[in-house]
């Protein structure tokens, strides 16, 4: 047992009544047994469960609505074309956008940055602009602009973090010049779990004429999002990370950018007029979502993002708040777990390596106990390289999360202990 007392959330939360015995009730995967102990679910930084509500949309979608959108002339393909549109206005509600056009489904985050870099970056960049990308980022938020950068004679420029991983925001003012087209950063790392002050850092960049893209992968499940506030230029996030389905997730765009920039997949669903001398593209969002989409899944987003609503984005995040206090002060216990990511401002994420037993050592007795956690360099190798570790251990939490587990968590490192040490 781990010498901090077990609580349960209720106990503790000034005011927050969640009930969150009543929350693991709707996802019945967290009853699952997992070598033989119930499992303890703390990588929701990959992906989270996905409850009932979520689920059965997903069946009644099937069983009574489905059909190809914006095309047929007949019933199914109305009801379809129905869900998929009002899924599309649930995203705009969910990021505070102004009009629903300037929602795009795409597959998830990566896919929705990379859309960025390809259309808007392969439009505006020069020889010689340049791409701020934070130390801290996601691959996906790393690689498109590496990419384009190659194609476009532009250079992409590293803003540095310190060691409690937070921006160093002088030097990101520093490197922000007349040349700087694109800043490109999370509002939320997955590897550290700070939480970045976008809304100034766009106050910054905009001052100096760039545009900003968020990736808001981590922030999606647990801050309330509002891109009017922000007042990002795009915005991309995943379903899977926030209750959704696998497969969807969202671009915001302003509508003045997407409305200028030019298509980013061809094919059906984005065209105006084809013909061989030449197509004409569809207006926005229609012109960044060539081919059938993911109908169901878009869907299923709709009712992930009511679940949520449903909860209240500020109860999850109180929720989750509190683990993270809770997990931190059972860890400051121990001399041998080194923390990674001790930003003022944090959400959900702990990551943390125990002297003399290999990450991914720990991660495989956890399991063997039921506590599923995430090992590896979480696909921040420049997190990783600033720290000079090749890989970290990551518990990440979610709104059904409990202290038990996180006990349970500390019960199995202490076995990791004991068998390496
Ligand atoms: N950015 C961040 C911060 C992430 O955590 C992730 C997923 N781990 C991504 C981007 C990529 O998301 P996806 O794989 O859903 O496209």
């Amino acid at each position: 047992m781990s010498e901090v007392a077990l609580k349960t959330p209720t106990e503790t939360q000034s005011g927050n009544l969640l009930d969150v015995q009543e929350i693991r009730a709707q996802f019945p995967i967290l009853g699952e047994i997992v070598h033989e102990n119930t499992l303890a679910y703390l990588d929701n930084g990959a992906s989270s469960q996905k409850p009932i509500a979520v689920t059965e949309t997903l069946e009644r979608y099937y069983a009574t609505q489905h059909a190809n959108v914006h095309r047929g002339v007949h019933e199914l393909s109305d009801r379809a074309t129905e869900a998929y549109e009002s899924a599309r206005k649930t995203a705009c509600k969910f990021v505070n956008a102004n009009r629903t056009e300037e929602i795009i489904f795409v597959r998830g985050t990566t896919e929705g940055l990379n859309l960025v870099a390809e259309s808007y970056g392969r439009w505006k960049l020069q020889p010689g602009d340049e791409i701020l990308v934070s130390e801290m980022e996601h691959h996906s938020n790393i690689v498109p602009w590496q990419l384009i950068a190659e194609r476009t004679g532009s250079i992409v420029r590293m803003i540095p973090m310190n060691d409690n991983g937070e921006i160093i925001q002088e030097d990101y003012l520093n490197l922000l010049n007349d040349k700087t087209q694109i800043v490109a950063i999370t509002y939320v790392a997955n590897s550290l779990g700070t939480v970045n002050p976008i809304k100034e850092m766009v106050r910054m960049a905009h001052d100096a004429g760039a545009v900003v893209v968020v990736d808001a992968a981590q922030a999606a499940p647990h801050i309330s999002i509002d891109v009017v506030d922000l007042d990002c230029d795009f915005l991309a996030l995943s379903g899977h990370k926030m209750y959704a389905p696998t497969g969807i997730g969202i671009l915001y765009g302003k509508g003045e950018l997407l409305e200028a920039m030019p298509p980013y997949q061809g094919g059906g669903e984005m065209i105006r007029r084809v013909s061989f001398e030449g197509s004409t593209y569809a207006d926005i969002p229609h012109r960044f979502e060539a081919g059938t989409p993911n109908i169901a899944d878009a869907v299923g987003f709709g009712a992930a993002c009511q679940f949520m609503w449903d909860i209240g984005i500020d109860e999850i995040a109180t929720h989750e708040k509190e683990l993270l206090d809770y997990v931190h002060k059972c860890a400051d216990r121990y001399e041998d777990i080194r923390i990674y990511g001790n930003a003022k401002h944090k959400a959900g994420v702990f990551a943390f390596t125990l002297d003399k037993v290999h990450a991914h050592d720990l991660g495989t007795v956890l399991d063997r106990q039921g506590v599923a956690i995430r090992v590896g360099h979480h696909c921040a190798m420049p997190v990783m390289k600033h720290f000079n570790v090749a890989a970290t251990a990551r518990a990440s939490f979610a709104v059904y999360n409990t202290y038990d587990e996180i006990d349970r968590m500390f019960e199995a490192i202490n076995f990791a202990r004991e068998l390496f040490g």
